[in-house]
């Protein structure tokens, strides 16, 4: 969570002839969610994150930890463990729900979960995990297969003895 080195709205370099340009602007609280590792209990973190005012523009930057995706609520880990289950495992939406997130839903949401096909089609389109470089058409779930296999691609070597869903989760750490 270091001081970016140059402001990403503007451009500007945070230190520039001896003097800060990027100050430091408090911490805001910030939830993520999902499980710590496959197969064990979803939970809620609050992660700090740390803020900079950009002295040029007026920009106010949120620097995220590696784990966290922007504009997400899950982890990078829990979308990746999520599109694995439902894209390569055979579980339907609402079963990867309850292995992904803490949040109960009953009734008619209890059913289905959108969020599963919002991130495949994100990953496919490149708005999410773009380092991955998935470009793919199909129906979501063919697309958060596509994307899963991309994830269990960049997993480190001593995850491959593992099952996909592990895999995937910690490939999830390793892209951006
Ligand atoms: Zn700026």
């Amino acid at each position: 969570m270091a001081r970016p080195r140059v402001c990403p709205e503007c451009g500007q370099p945070a230190f520039e002839g001896g003097e800060v340009r990027l100050h430091g602007h408090g911490l805001v609280r910030r939830q993520q969610r999902g499980p710590p590792a496959p197969g064990q209990a979803p939970a809620t973190e609050v992660l700090l994150c740390r803020r900079y005012l950009c002295t040029g523009c007026g920009a106010v930057l949120t620097v995220l930890p590696a784990s966290a995706q922007a504009r997400k609520h899950f982890s990078g880990a829990a979308i990746a463990l999520a599109l694995t289950l439902w894209g390569l495992c055979g579980y339907s939406a609402a079963q990867v729900r309850a292995q992904v997130s803490d949040w109960v839903h009953t009734g008619a949401a209890a059913r289905g979960w959108r969020s599963l096909a919002r991130w495949a089609a994100q990953v496919a389109g490149g708005g999410l995990f773009p380092a991955l470089g998935v470009r793919a058409q199909g129906s979501p779930q063919q697309l958060a297969a596509r994307a899963a296999q991309a994830l269990c691609g960049t997993c480190p070597p001593e995850a491959r003895p593992q099952p996909l869903p592990h895999q995937a989760f910690a490939g999830a750490c390793h892209v951006s």
